[in-house]
């Protein structure tokens, strides 16, 4: 029985992330996709709606679930039975962060990391680019599926009507 997490913040989730959660789900026999809570930063989208929204776009993945989880990523794993965490590497940007971290959480609790390629089509794809993209007005469209791009829509018109201070 293969149980992996695929965590991240997912702020806005993206069809790069999607791909490598579903690539996953037909290798693993359960995937926990897990949405990392960090107090410290206030995102674009709350917790709970990306929880909402991984939930609706992975509903037609039977054995994808969506979780939220603050504080170690090991010490979910440990909890919920996982015994490999799943990133996807876009460039080289990317591995020299995802080593560290991977060795890191493997020397703490001997957790795996295993790493998928990331599919050229999404591998110039980051939450943060797609934030600041839409942000100014550019098109998101086909980088984030519909219901993530209709949510987008919505927080950053209310965010162009409330400016903040
Ligand atoms: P974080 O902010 O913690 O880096 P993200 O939500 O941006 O989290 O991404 C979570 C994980 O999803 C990344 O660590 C990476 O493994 C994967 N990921 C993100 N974007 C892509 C992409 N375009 N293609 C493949 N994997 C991606």
């Amino acid at each position: 029985m293969l149980r992996v997490a695929c965590p991240g913040s997912f702020d806005p989730p993206t069809n790069g992330h999607l791909d490598i959660v579903t690539r996953v789900a037909a290798i693993a026999d359960e995937v926990v996709v897990v949405v990392s809570v960090n107090p410290a930063k206030r995102g674009l989208l709350a917790v709970e709606e990306r929880v909402e929204l991984l939930t609706g776009i992975t509903a037609h993945l039977p054995n994808v679930r969506v979780e939220q989880f603050q504080g170690l990523l090991v010490d979910f794993c440990r909890a919920q039975g996982v015994r490999a965490v799943v990133k996807g590497l876009r460039a080289a940007g990317d591995f020299d962060y995802e080593l560290r971290m991977a060795q890191m959480n493997q020397h703490l609790t001997g957790v795996e990391t295993m790493f998928l390629a990331t599919d050229p089509r999404y591998a110039f794809l980051s939450s943060s680019l797609v934030k600041e993209v839409a942000t100014y007005g550019g098109d998101v469209d086909g980088l984030v599926p519909p219901s993530v791009l209709a949510r987008l829509t919505t927080r950053l018109a209310e965010a162009r009507e409330r400016p903040a201070g």
